[in-house]
């Protein structure tokens, strides 16, 4: 205990040297502007953490117990006391950490440093908080933002992070998708099943190694109802997971098998494919699924627009028609009136209207959106746009000439930002 006093003593002379220091300044008429107070306050804030973290790990290190030897399960013994900086939300702090060593094999072990869990020398708050910021924002960004909270962290050191933290992520996916791979489909004992299981897909353009690729991503998600809420809407989403990656059509079937199967689509009531019109999820997604579930495929609502927008050229009343017609699933009048546009057409615009003609011929079957949102059903993928976007926007932020490994990595990080907590794998 008198060390403990020892080190508390010695904290409290040097705060308050400090702290009367800065009073007797501020008294005798120096520094008296607001933002002058402001920052020697921030200064010895600054100073109280540094000096108190040297004074915490200095007394908690004198209890620490000797651990086992990892080699030979001997105890260890105290061999010294190292000093190690350790970057923290606020700033720079040193702590000092019991260093301990088997007679036996002569291996040195330093057990509080390891559970302190630095990862380039940051403790675990700032390193999620770093993450985060990668995740959405360039590193240079990132860089920028925490050097306003005093953190200095260069680029690339956060970019190593992320591709370091995010790339652990992709393999822990991986692993649980091999794992669901190789067992095929079960049923979760006594965990409930979606009666609405939405999976919705899109693509995005990315350069990675100089060439113009596109990642994919999923959105998937749950209603807790079937049939429309009180305000006749479509019932909210829930549970709401993110993924992305570059990885081919079979790798992203392959993650939305393993996220499906946490879910217990063994016995879910109905599964909802919401695609842009791209032949990969009927074939590749579609595929994976358990054949016994009641499927439901339907075309996104706002790509079929996107494609009535190009044959109605700017012709507001038209689209207006047209959307009509998609609309109410009158889909025979859309493709006369789609005919009848491409008799008059000719050239380029002949070229549009052939290709909106085979996109509404090729899924004419998938667009009974009248009556399914009649059902509450969700028609329109804006969820799994507005990630696609954001997934889209981050690799295209900063110039960064990406890596498969790298992009895959910050892809990772955003889509588990993007992920409800308590559906996020890592949890
Ligand atoms: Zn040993």
């Amino acid at each position: 205990m008198a060390k403990i006093d020892a080190a508390v003593e010695q904290l409290t002379a040097r705060l308050g040297e400090a702290l009367g220091e800065r009073l007797a300044a501020a008294q005798a008429g120096r520094n008296r502007e607001p933002q002058a107070l402001l920052a020697a306050a921030d200064e010895l804030a600054q100073l109280m953490r540094k000096v108190a973290y040297e004074a915490l790990t200095e007394a908690a290190g004198r209890y620490e117990e000797a651990p086992l030897c990892p080699g030979c399960s001997r105890p260890m013994e105290r061999h010294d006391r190292v000093w190690r900086p350790v970057l923290a939300l606020g700033g720079p702090l040193r702590g000092r950490f019991p260093r301990f060593r088997c007679r036996g094999c002569r291996r040195g072990a330093c057990p509080s440093l390891e559970r302190l869990g630095l990862r380039r020398g940051c403790e675990p708050r700032l390193v999620a908080a770093a993450l985060k910021l990668c995740a959405h924002e360039s590193f240079e960004l990132a860089e920028a933002i925490l050097a306003g909270f005093g953190v200095s962290l260069s680029d690339n050191t956060l970019q190593r992070l992320a591709h370091e933290v995010g790339s652990e992520r992709v393999k822990q996916r991986e692993a649980a998708v091999a794992a669901v791979m190789a067992q095929g489909y079960r049923n979760l004992p006594g965990r409930s099943a979606p009666p609405r299981l939405y999976i919705m897909v899109d693509g995005f353009k990315a350069k990675v190694a100089k060439q113009w690729r596109e990642p994919r991503c999923a959105v998937i998600f749950e209603t807790p109802q079937v049939g429309a809420d009180e305000r006749n809407e479509p019932p909210a989403r829930e549970r709401v997971s993110v993924l992305a990656t570059l990885g081919d059509c079979a790798t992203v079937a392959a993650w939305v098998t393993e996220e499906v199967q946490r879910r217990n689509v063994a016995e879910a009531a109905e599964v909802i494919l919401v695609g842009d019109g791209a032949p990969w999820i009927w074939e590749h997604v579609a595929d994976v699924l358990p054949k016994w579930v009641k499927r439901t495929e339907t075309l996104d609502w706002y790509h079929l627009c996107e494609h009535l927008a190009l044959a109605a050229e700017g012709d507001a009343k038209l689209l207006e028609e047209l959307r009509d017609r998609a609309w109410v699933g009158d889909t025979n009048l859309l493709l006369d009136q789609l005919r009848a546009l491409r008799e008059a057409a000719s050239g380029e615009r002949l070229r549009v209207l052939t290709n909106v003609l085979k996109y509404v011929l090729d899924h004419r079957w998938r667009m009974d959106y009248q009556n399914k949102r009649a059902d509450g059903y969700h028609v329109g993928s804006g969820s799994v746009e507005s990630c696609c976007r954001q997934l889209g926007n981050r690799v295209k932020a900063g110039g960064t000439n990406w890596t498969a490994r790298g992009i895959n990595a910050v892809l990772h990080l955003l889509a588990d930002e993007l992920t409800d907590d308590e559906v996020r794998l890592a949890a």
